[in-house]
């Protein structure tokens, strides 16, 4: 799986131009989805666009809201909106979101169980900050992040495979400095290994994806996907180049 996250940026020009490009040079293969997150403002502008040049490439959104029982909330766009454009994929706990919309870990708890209810593929984002790697914390704090996916294997046991976790180290993002090769593997394997024997996913037969995201670009990215148990790619900043991106697509 590789994402294209634009985050706030773009303009309809630009969307069309990302999508022609891409379609046209992208060898997209059916295990390895092509994902693009454009601003929720032009999800159905790109939704018709990829239909009119009959391209593999999917559709996620950057953004979903959860209900709220008896209120109603200005703004709002939920899951079965998304759903209803033809939109397979949201992410969710963004870093961004997290620390700028001070989203708790019980508002990204309703996003996911209504998104999994919705039938909409979540990427759950999670990562830890500088200070948290310097004091050697990183696993304690990616673990209460992980522990959000906790009570699904209960309620959500069907819908668990449509669950991606995307590794995303806070300093990383943004910055020019993506995680080391060692750091990303030894992360990767917490996480999973996490996962399964803590949220007993395990005995499910349920093997989660991870996947990278982190300054990645055409130069790092070969040596990220190649590393053990990473199974895909999370591009900010990278992915607004369309030939940046359908590169780093056909070499993954
Ligand atoms: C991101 O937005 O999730 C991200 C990883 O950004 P960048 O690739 O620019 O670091």
């Amino acid at each position: 799986m590789i994402i294209a996250n634009w985050k706030m940026n773009g303009s309809r020009r630009s969307v069309a131009t990302w999508i022609e490009v891409v379609s046209n040079n992208v060898n997209i293969k059916k295990i390895n989805p092509c994902i693009f997150c454009p601003p929720t403002c032009y999800l159905e502008y790109a939704r018709r666009l990829i239909d009119e040049n009959s391209s593999s490439i999917e559709i996620g959104s950057q953004i979903v809201n959860h209900s709220f029982q008896d209120e109603s909330l200005t703004g709002g766009i939920s899951s079965k909106m998304l759903k209803d454009l033809g939109i397979k994929f949201v992410l969710v706990g963004h870093s961004e979101q997290r620390n700028f919309l001070k989203e708790s870990k019980n508002v990204i708890t309703k996003k996911i169980e209504e998104a999994l209810d919705d039938e909409l593929s979540v990427i759950y984002c999670i990562g830890e900050d500088i200070d948290t790697k310097n004091k050697n914390e990183t696993h304690l704090f990616l673990s209460e992040q992980l522990d959000v996916l906790g009570q699904l294997q209960s309620t959500h046991k069907d819908k668990l495979r449509s669950i991606t976790v995307a590794y995303e180290p806070i300093w990383a993002i943004g910055s020019g400095l993506n995680a080391e090769k060692v750091y990303i593997e030894e992360t990767h394997q917490f996480i999973k290994k996490y996962i399964n024997d803590h949220l007993g996913w395990s005995h499910l037969r349920i093997y989660p994806a991870v996947i990278y995201g982190g300054s990645v670009n055409l130069d790092n990215c070969e040596e990220i996907i190649s590393s053990t148990d990473v199974d895909g790619l999370l591009i900010g900043g990278a992915s607004l180049n369309s030939e940046t991106f359908y590169k780093i697509y056909n070499l993954s």
